[in-house]
């Protein structure tokens, strides 16, 4: 594949912006410079948040139908460009190409086109009251949107944002991450061409602190922050937003239980942890790669699983047949290792490297990326730090276990709670686990498949508030009363 070159822009009232203080944008995969992007200061994001407040007072007037239909636009611009949008993925984040053309750009439509729908097919509550007064209520947009989002899967998980934000009558600064630039400024390519009205939409391009994100969580006439990102950095972000009393909701890290019951079919079992383990070289929030099994299954699933697993190929994200990306850069590749390398590392002594751990021998120009091979670490303790913390990698861990209530205390021993696979053909169990993990989604016998009307988010350490279908509206709009007098 030939190499590109990306002028990346701000995208501001509707205008593109480029220039000033800029950034080098990386392809993960070989860590060459393939473009450059400019990184927004107070002047940007004052200049965006200005203008999605002017066009506020029109967009958020504007009947839903009307919105309704340039959102449609908008989604089709994205299928329209979906070859294109899922290269540009592929050269942002560094996932294999054949993860983005099988259904992920028609997700990244539907996350705007479900959104536009649902506000015009979906009512709201009226209580006629027994004295004859009419309770009914109004969903209201709040204003100006911030959107905060991370770069491990971004084009996903900023029309996750940009739509109910849009639908509902906001107006959106988006300021994506600075590892992955391409992807927002292209959807801003289509939204500009599509012709969403200057100011709706606008990008800003730069990095946390001192810079885009910290100017804009802090900013006195944003509205709302809706951030996905780490922990730490979603706990810095309430902190500023609560000086000017913002609303946040906040999606954060995760350390997803993956409970294999002996009763499982361990084929289907062995394909659902590859993906829930390794799907985007394991950097991804809702991993499932804490890997539990019960003890009579425990050795015939690792066998299976590692066997399966090291038929995972890194290499070249272009090429069909790569199955394993790049880690994002060299410094978040050190700091996977650093879980399994060096002096001390994050398990205990017993435990065993069973695949992996090692970086693949690629050639150049692939030995610049940030390939590391599946790893397996067999027979982790629960207190081991690569049990506790997220790893965001390939790295899956895995660990036997005896009785129901174990597996549920397992599971439960951490402080995330984002997401959970549970595995069994037993029905009965399955409810009865599902029901007792800490986390805000539990999948059974399969991963990742979510239908937009449910809610999605994280308890405990994972996350604040829950967005999809009626929960983003919730978050998004305004609920206000009116009491109709007889
Ligand atoms: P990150 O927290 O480093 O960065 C996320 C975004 O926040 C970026 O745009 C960054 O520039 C911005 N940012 C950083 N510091 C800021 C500050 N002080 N003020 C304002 N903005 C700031 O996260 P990351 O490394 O990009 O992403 C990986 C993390 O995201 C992992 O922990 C992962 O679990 C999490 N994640 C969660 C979900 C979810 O849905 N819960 C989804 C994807 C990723």
């Amino acid at each position: 594949m030939e190499k590109p070159w990306f002028e990346v822009e701000h995208y501001i009232g509707g205008e593109f912006v480029g220039g000033g203080n800029g950034f080098d944008v990386r392809y993960p995969a070989t860590n060459e410079v393939i473009g450059t992007a400019p990184e927004g200061k107070e002047a940007e994001v004052d200049a965006a948040v200005g203008a999605a407040q002017e066009a506020f007072g029109k967009w958020g007037r504007m009947g839903a139908g009307e919105r309704r239909l340039m959102l449609k636009r908008f989604a089709e611009g994205i299928r329209a460009r979906a070859d294109e949008l899922a290269r540009v993925e592929s050269w942002d984040v560094g996932r294999p190409i054949r993860e983005n053309t099988h259904g992920y750009v028609l997700r990244v439509a539907a996350n705007i086109e479900f959104f536009a729908d649902f506000v015009v097919t979906h009512g709201s509550d009226a209580y006629p009251m027994d004295t004859g007064y009419i309770n009914y209520v109004l969903h209201q947009p709040v204003g100006v949107a911030g959107l905060i989002t991370p770069w491990n899967v971004p084009m996903m998980l900023s029309t996750w944002k940009i739509g109910p934000a849009l639908a509902f009558g906001n107006t959106v600064v988006l300021k994506p991450a600075e590892l992955t630039p391409i992807g927002a400024w292209k959807l801003a390519q289509i939204a500009h061409e599509s012709g969403l009205p200057p100011g709706v939409f606008n990008v800003v391009q730069g990095f946390g602190p001192d810079s885009a994100g910290a100017y804009l969580t802090a900013h006195p006439d944003v509205d709302l922050i809706s951030f996905t990102g780490e922990t730490t950095t979603g706990k810095a972000i309430m902190k500023s937003a609560t000086d000017t009393l913002k609303r946040v909701s906040a999606e954060m890290g995760g350390k997803g239980p993956n409970v294999i019951f002996a009763d499982a079919d361990v084929d289907k079992a062995v394909q659902t942890s590859l993906r829930s383990s390794f799907f985007n070289q394991g950097e991804f929030c809702l991993a499932g790669s804490r890997i539990m099994v019960q003890r009579p299954l425990y050795e015939e699933f690792l066998e299976k699983f590692a066997a399966a697993a090291k038929g995972l190929k890194p290499g070249d994200p272009f090429d069909e047949s790569t199955s394993l990306g790049s880690l994002i850069g060299p410094e978040h590749l050190e700091k996977v290792e650093g879980f399994l390398n060096g002096r001390s590392p994050a398990f205990h002594s017993g435990a065993e490297v069973r695949l992996g751990g090692d970086r693949p021998d690629l050639g150049a120009p692939f030995d610049g990326g940030n390939y590391l091979n599946a790893t397996i670490v067999a027979d982790v303790k629960p207190e081991d730090r690569i049990s506790q913390e997220e790893v965001f990698g390939p790295v899956a861990t895995a660990m036997p276990f005896d009785e129901e209530d174990e597996a549920i205390s397992l599971a439960n021993g951490v402080s995330y709670g984002l997401s959970a696979v549970v595995q069994t053909r037993d029905l009965g169990r399955a409810v009865r686990v599902a029901g007792a993990i800490d986390a805000g989604t539990v999948w059974v016998n399969d991963f990742f498949v979510r239908d937009l009307r449910v809610p999605f988010g994280g308890m405990k350490s994972s996350g604040m508030g829950r967005e999809g279908g009626v929960y983003s509206r919730e978050f998004f709009t305004e609920a206000k009363t009116v009491c109709l007098s007889n």
